[in-house]
């Protein structure tokens, strides 16, 4: 079975789908890898390494479209996908609730999408978890980010000049990214609260060293899946009056909040950015997905009134060694899974097959996903 991977094509994505590593667990598997020329340049991978562990380079176009399995990283964008044999398997984040677009061509094109962001969060695909392992990094790199563009240590010091007390750092969302945030935060020595809608997150904030700030809004909770319920408008607003104070008191805030399948919501205003002290720093990491900080832009960092707002959509993509090995342990993962020793190859049905069912999003020209079919009928 020919697995192809080719050059991320996002700006700035030092990324790859695939490391020397796990080509070479690949191949142990009976898969034969085949990668553009090229392929880890941008993380100062050379050619060489793929071709020891077992890998061949060729030309894009005529990889493609030998293609059995495409495994990328980044939404492979429609030129990508319009160049494999109907039939292919791709194997990627396709942020299907946003790209629809993205969606209705693979549909159409008959290709078997095996979608990261819809893998379950269950204990057994933990090790399959790409949403996961990406948003942990990305958390560390948030606060590395922030602490980088702070003008204030996170540690208190105590010199012959005075006592520098420490920087107050405050997390909101305490998910995946929010935890490790916290835990960033707290190993440089920052003074860390945290807040998110889910009161069972109360406990794991406290067994980080962090305090949990407690908000009443009302009826709050989590989805069968862990993920969060919306919050009405009126709850949103009562959020805000409540976390205006500690918003104002922190050095740094990190957002981080998500809402599964829908547009992140707006937790931070204008008036409570203002409320900021000259030289805070705020890292929106919701800021590609609609935002949690007024003001945030996607990808750049803007400075209002003496407060720096960081909406870069690719904190993981800063520590692009560490973010590889872990996406390329997933995908390996998820086809070390889905290998089937008779066929010498991986399926993407299996009776019963929990993980296959949930992230094959789309195969023999239907979208299996309600939820996202839902949102396509809405023109997403
Ligand atoms: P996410 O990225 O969807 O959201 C980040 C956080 O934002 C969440 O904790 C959410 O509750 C919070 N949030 C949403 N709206 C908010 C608001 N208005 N104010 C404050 N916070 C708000 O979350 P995630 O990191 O993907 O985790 C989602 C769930 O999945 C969690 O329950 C997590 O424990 C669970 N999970 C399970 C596994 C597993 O079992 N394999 C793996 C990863 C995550």
């Amino acid at each position: 079975m020919n697995f192809v991977s080719v050059r991320e094509g996002a700006p700035g994505e030092r990324r790859v789908a695939l490391t020397p590593g796990v080509t070479k667990r690949l191949v142990g598997l009976g898969a034969s890898v085949h990668l553009e020329t090229g392929y880890g340049a941008a993380l100062d991978l050379a050619d060489d390494l793929y071709t020891e562990a077992g890998a061949t380079f060729g030309a894009r176009d005529a990889l493609l479209a030998s293609a059995d399995v495409l495994v990328a990283l980044n939404p492979p964008d429609e030129a990508t996908l319009s160049a494999l044999p109907e039939g292919a398997i791709v194997m990627s984040f396709l942020d299907p609730f946003r790209k629809g677009e993205l969606v209705t061509l693979a549909r159409d094109r008959k290709l078997s999408t095996l979608v990261m962001e819809l893998i379950p969060r269950t204990s057994y695909a933990q090790k399959m978890d790409a949403l996961s392992s990406q948003a942990s990094l990305g958390g560390y790199a948030a606060v590395i980010t922030a602490a980088d563009r702070s003008p204030k240590s996170f540690p208190m010091m105590s010199t012959p000049a005075g006592t520098i007390p420490p920087a107050r750092v405050f997390v909101v969302g305490v998910g995946v990214a929010g935890l490790q945030a916290i835990a960033t935060a707290k190993r440089l020595g920052a003074r860390v609260e945290a807040y998110d809608t889910r009161p069972v997150v109360a406990e794991q904030v406290q067994s980080l060293g962090a305090k949990f700030v407690e908000l009443d809004v009302g009826e709050t909770g989590q989805t069968e899946q862990g993920y969060a319920k919306e919050l009405t408008p009126e709850q949103l607003a009562e959020q805000r009056r409540q976390m205006a104070k500690v918003v104002a008191g922190a050095d740094v805030v990190i957002t981080t909040a998500q809402l599964f399948g829908r547009p992140a919501p707006r937790i931070v205003d204008a008036d409570m950015v203002a409320g900021m002290k000259p030289g805070s720093v705020i890292v929106d990491m919701a800021a590609s997905t609609g935002g949690n900080v007024e003001g945030s832009v996607s990808d750049e960092e803007v400075v209002v009134n003496g407060i720096r707002i960081i909406g870069f959509a690719n904190l993981p993509g800063q520590v692009a060694r560490d973010a590889s090995e872990m996406y390329a342990s997933n995908v390996f993962a998820l086809i070390e899974h889905a290998w089937d020793e008779e066929q010498g190859g991986m399926v993407v049905e299996r009776d019963g097959d929990e993980v296959l069912n949930g992230c094959l999003l789309t195969h023999g020209g239907v979208v299996r996903d309600e939820r996202v079919a839902k949102s396509l009928e809405g023109g997403a």
